[in-house]
């Protein structure tokens, strides 16, 4: 008896809809992407319960044709490619036609356009009607995954679903300056752009602080235009990953190799992955968009052109904006370097291109050792009221112990204090200790956090912070952690929301307690008392592991006795 069967429409529908609708906010995506395609100038977008029970998008674009109706929730079905050749020259962002009939597969749907209103339930047309209806289209998509409950379980709760959707409008948003957009979760209303300009856009989606630190970019090279805003790098947190908005033709991208292209050039500044926002326009036969049902991969048929472009730009619009560094290392090096260095400058300055911080190689004799538990019965010494701590460089506290000098980064020891603590506290359900503001601080929050932060109050509270709704995207903070610095706050609440948004429960505490460490704990060059140094060494004692931050940075270093004489 034969065993192969073709698989009903329905079933090659619901496998399609894996792909192409993960989360509302896929539907959401591709729903807004139909309207920019039928070129609405204003695309009204609200959803209930983070999506699950209603998406509702409305636009004011060319509709559809009445008789076209039943025919948009079939797959493969399009108005916007005709042959394959077509795949190669696409202006829209559209073309598979898998979005309409994988989210009719999952849900129950309703259009109404072109003077119809039709209703489907898991792609069964269920009624069909004349309406008197304004011009353009309203999709309605009610109970999302319906008939796919394990996908429904997937979902996390509705403040993230919200704030995904709210990433991908944004997305979206940023490269069609020149229509409106707005977003309403559970009525309220969460974001919303006007038409305008590129720059008042990009400030409406990432906020007006972020936008106004923002350099421009814009570069040519091998018939590829590179045009954006990147931030620079004095305006960054060192160690942050942040992903980058990436445009190809206006069509939203994700691509690995041209982040690494921005971060590259970057890297002669720091550890950085900056905010960008790039757009890229190129000659449609150079690329491939119909790599993924998202539709969010492409290929590029001359890889390294276009890594080299991005990394050309980036790096223009970064020395425009930065006073060229090798002046200042030179300089420095005059200043700091013993005479008989100052006489080799003109040689060292031509090397500075391949200037790299000494390593250990270039001192072999050189016997500074990380300190780790096998030390740990000694260290307690440390502890007497004999020791005596002296602090150098403002950024580090130099005392004797036994037969050697130890030497303990204060900006690292202070970060782990305060993550122990912190993780202790959250752990057992406490609250970390509070300062009220004289002064309320008002700070912005990025749009796609709100919904998060609306939500994670209580959380915010618990981790030290008081923190009212003050307008839009803006807030007002009455209190901050103990240890925090005003101009920290900011900084540090985003990180908490990133958190709760990125995180799973299980590992949230330990995150929570780094994101506090990392902007409370005191910086280096802050210059200590005999006072706090004692108590910093006593805290860290105290500690089960005082050698490494939960990053694993080394935190003591020792140097033997032997190897000092051994120097002299
Ligand atoms: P695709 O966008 O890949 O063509 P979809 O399944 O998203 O496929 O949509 C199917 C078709 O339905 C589109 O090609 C378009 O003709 C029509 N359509 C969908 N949404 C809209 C809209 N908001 N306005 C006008 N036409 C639309
Ligand atoms: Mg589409």
């Amino acid at each position: 008896m034969p065993q192969i069967q073709l698989l009903p429409d329905y079933v090659v529908n619901q496998i399609a809809a894996g792909e192409v609708i993960e989360r509302p906010a896929s539907a959401v995506k591709e729903l807004a992407e139909n309207s920019l395609d039928a070129m609405a100038a204003q695309i009204k977008i609200s959803v209930k319960k983070g999506g699950k029970d209603l998406i509702q998008i409305s636009d004011n674009g060319c509709g559809i044709e009445p008789e076209d109706i039943e025919k948009s929730v079939l797959r493969h079905a399009t108005s916007k490619l005709r042959d394959a050749s077509d795949l190669f020259k696409l202006s829209t962002n559209g073309f598979r036609g898998e979005a309409l009939s994988s989210i009719a597969s999952v849900s129950k749907l309703v259009i109404e356009s072109g003077g119809i209103r039709a209703e489907f339930e898991g792609g069964v047309l269920k009624s069909k009607e004349e309406a008197a209806l304004p011009l353009g289209t309203v999709i309605t998509v009610k109970d999302l995954f319906f008939n796919a409950p394990v996908r429904a379980e997937f979902l996390k709760n509705d403040s993230v679903e919200n704030s995904r959707i709210l990433d991908c409008i944004i997305r979206l948003a940023m490269a069609n300056e020149n229509v409106r957009f707005e977003y309403r979760a559970d009525n309220r209303l969460l974001f919303c752009a006007a038409e305008g300009s590129l720059q008042a856009r990009i400030s409406d989606c990432l906020g007006a602080s972020v936008a106004r630190s923002l350099k421009e970019i814009e570069w040519e090279e091998s018939g590829i235009r590179v045009r954006g805003f990147i931030s620079a790098p004095e305006d960054l947190q060192a160690g942050k990953r942040n992903i980058p908005y990436i445009y190809l033709q206006k069509r939203p991208i994700y691509n690995a190799l041209i982040a690494k292209a921005i971060n590259q050039a970057y890297a002669p500044y720091g550890d950085y992955s900056p905010i960008s926002v790039i757009f890229l326009d190129m000659p449609l036969e150079t690329f491939d968009v119909n790599v993924h049902p998202a539709k969010r991969e492409v290929r590029f048929s001359k890889d390294n052109a276009v890594f080299s472009a991005v990394n050309h730009a980036v790096h223009n619009a970064l020395q425009n904006a930065i006073s060229y560094p090798s002046i200042s290392i030179a300089n420095t090096l005059r200043e700091a370097a013993p005479a008989y260095i100052a006489t080799q400058l003109p040689t060292l300055n031509s090397q500075l291109s391949t200037f790299h911080p000494p390593t250990q190689e270039l001192f072999p004799d050189n016997r500074i050792i990380p300190l780790n538990a096998s030390y740990n019965s000694q260290l307690s010494t440390l502890n007497s009221p004999q020791t005596e701590c002296l602090q150098i460089g403002k950024s580090f506290i130099i005392c004797e112990q036994g037969q050697s000098m130890l030497m303990i980064d204060q900006h690292r020891a202070h970060k782990l204090i305060l993550y122990e603590r912190a993780l202790q506290a959250l752990q057992n359900g406490e609250s970390l200790d509070s300062q009220e503001l004289l002064f309320p601080e008002i700070i912005e929050i990025p749009a796609v956090l709100s919904p998060i932060l609306d939500e994670q109050k209580n959380e915010l509270k618990k981790l030290g912070f008081h923190i009212e709704h003050f307008g839009f995207n803006t807030w007002q903070v009455r209190g901050i952690p103990a240890h925090l610095r005003i101009s920290a706050a900011g900084q540090a609440i985003i990180g908490f929301l990133e958190n709760a948004k990125e995180s799973r429960e299980n590992d949230m505490f330990k995150k929570n307690a780094l994101c506090y460490a990392n902007s409370s704990a005191i910086p280096g060059g802050m210059e200590l008392s005999a006072q706090d140094m004692k108590a910093m060494v006593s805290d860290l004692l105290s500690l089960q592991n005082p050698y490494e931050t939960p990053k694993g940075e080394a935190v003591f270093m020792r140097m033997p006795l032997e190897d000092i004489k051994r120097k002299f």
